[in-house]
């Protein structure tokens, strides 16, 4: 089947200045052509849809940083409990409700950061199946820290005994089991934890978990089988072991230096700043977190430092991700668009913005998509609207039209 999407405006998601009067000519689930609405024409047969006057034609976005399996609400005992009380199933089942939420406000894709179990390895299957609908997923399964890390905090009573929340490993040759047992279940790319960040614990800001051994034999393990490792890091020198260790993308990163700016450069490391996260801890009073005097005062440096991290990884030009936590502490679907406004409030243009979501952040993922190109997966956004110069209307589910692999999202 094909379809023609005009409009009056089209970011193709590159960078390159936004044409006027575009179109887009998609067959089947991929891009046939893309350029000046007269030169696309209307072949014969084909399904015609006008944007309305004013709009927008883009890439579906991704958000990279994404925990579907988590609810988004804010009190630290809270997000434990419900972990204790919910069956896996019931994890994949409320899961799908918040993949189809974050589909329908443009992000066609989503990369899964951390799950019980395989559950959101079965729900990118069933996805994948079309047995139910949501954006493209790429999964980790579990995430692999040391035993008592990040992801396998103390803290629950000797008779709780928690299995497959996380992957506790020890050693090199632990973590490389761990990475294919992931592998095994199903994982797109494997995560690590190889900082610490409760500031309860973390005595030293920046203090390393995995060994520099450690991390290095799960990249090897991981790039073996042609997967990317992504790392939950800090800063410091701990960021700095990380990423000269093979990591390919660095979560949060709060304090960094030239040196290790340098570093992601040189490799081409993605950052995923995770902004959204860190200023969402201050919509809250410590009270509704749980939040002592030192995970607070924590939480205030790792902020003020986010900002200055941002600022020089975009002058240097790293590989900056759009990504937002969601489902710690966010909710899936009304406020992933909240990542690009509070990168362009960070430095970037709304344009580089638009880029890390879409074209940037698919290389991340190794989806054929976010670029309106020939060849392309065609999911795609209509927006009502100017995003360029007001890109609060990603935020607005009525301004929005998604097509994934060619099909309208109802
Ligand atoms: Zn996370």
């Amino acid at each position: 089947m094909r379809l023609v999407i005009e409009a009056d405006q089209v970011i193709d998601g590159t960078g390159a200045p936004p044409l006027a009067q575009g179109a887009v000519l998609v067959e089947d689930e991929r891009i046939l052509a893309v350029g000046r609405r007269a030169d696309i024409g209307r072949p014969d047969g084909a399904r015609i849809v006008e944007a309305p006057s004013g709009a927008t034609l883009m890439p579906g976005m991704a958000d990279v940083h994404v925990h579907l399996a988590y609810s988004g609400q804010p009190h630290k005992a809270a997000f434990r409990s419900e972990l204790i009380e919910m069956s896996y199933a019931a994890v994949a089942l409320r899961a799908s409700r918040y993949a189809y939420s974050t589909l329908r406000m443009g992000f066609t894709a989503v990369r899964d950061m951390h799950a019980p179990g395989g559950t959101i390895i079965d729900l990118a299957a069933a996805i994948g199946k079309g047995e139910t609908l949501g954006p493209r997923i790429k999964a980790c399964g579990r995430g692999l820290s040391v035993t008592g890390g990040h992801m396998d905090q103390p803290g629950f009573a000797d008779h709780t005994a928690f299995r497959d929340l996380t992957q506790p490993c020890d050693g090199p040759v632990g973590f490389r089991r761990g990475a294919r047992e992931e592998i095994k279940r199903g994982a797109d790319f494997i995560k690590i934890n190889s900082s610490c960040s409760d500031g309860n614990r973390i005595g030293v800001w920046n203090r390393q978990e995995m060994t520099n051994e450690e991390i290095a034999a799960t990249c090897d393990e991981a790039h073996m089988w042609g997967m990317k490792v992504a790392a939950h890091t800090v800063g410091g020198d701990s960021l700095y072991n990380t990423i000269v260790n093979g990591v390919d993308t660095v979560e949060h990163a709060h304090f960094t230096d030239e040196r290790i700016i340098g570093e992601m450069v040189k490799r081409g490391t993605y950052y995923v700043p995770t902004l959204l996260v860190n200023e969402r801890n201050f919509e809250f009073t410590p009270e509704e977190q749980g939040a002592t005097p030192a995970s607070w005062r924590w939480l205030n440096a790792s902020r003020e430092a986010k900002w200055k991290t941002l600022a020089a990884a975009r002058k240097a030009g790293v590989r900056i991700c759009c990504g937002t936590d969601a489902g710690y502490m966010i909710p899936h679907g009304p406020m992933n668009w909240r990542e690009l406004a509070l990168l362009v409030h960070g430095g970037l243009t709304a344009m580089e913005a638009i880029v890390a979501a879409t074209a940037t952040n698919h290389d991340l993922l190794d989806i054929d998509a976010g670029r309106l190109q020939p060849g392309k997966l065609a999911d795609l956004v209509i927006v009502a609207g100017d995003p360029l110069s007001d890109i609060s209307v990603l935020g607005k589910p009525e301004k929005l039209t998604v097509y994934k692999g060619g099909r309208e999202i109802h």
